[in-house]
């Protein structure tokens, strides 16, 4: 199977167009969108096909239906981030005990309905996202 690298069209051989070039005429896999045919593998979750060296085995769609708090949290865990911090509080509190009092928060924040940007946040880190949906496969 093959699939459009841009508009996700899918075609069971390679299409062969011939385009005059003014210099004679070559075959090519282009699709009429302007992208390309490639080898294509499916999504393992829903079985749509997504282009073989896709970054995820996982197409976009599902990567983003299945972004929960937990997802986001476990994304955050491969991109720490450094802060400055009061200096009293540093010293009362580990980095660890730290983690866990904001995930309190965030939690509580989550239970009022308040707004989280987590989709956003895992949606800028794909690779990241694609690594920890796939782990739950
Ligand atoms: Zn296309
Ligand atoms: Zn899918």
């Amino acid at each position: 199977m093959f699939v459009c690298n841009n508009c996700g069209d899918t075609a069971d051989e390679l299409p062969e167009y011939t385009k005059d070039y003014g210099f004679g005429c070559i075959c090519d896999t282009e699709c009429y969108c302007g992208g390309n045919f490639v080898d294509a593998k499916q999504c393992e979750f829903c079985g749509k096909w997504i282009p073989q060296d896709n970054y995820s085995s996982v197409c976009d769609e599902c990567l983003e239906e299945n972004i929960t708090l937990e997802t986001a949290i476990s994304v955050g865990g491969q991109n720490y981030e450094y802060v400055v911090i009061n200096g009293y509080l540093a010293s009362e509190f580990t980095a660890e005990e730290i983690e866990t009092i904001l995930r309190r928060e965030l939690e509580e924040a989550e239970k009022l309905n308040k707004k989280l940007n987590y989709k956003k946040y895992c949606l800028e880190k794909k690779q990241d996202l694609a690594n920890e949906i796939e782990k739950e496969l």
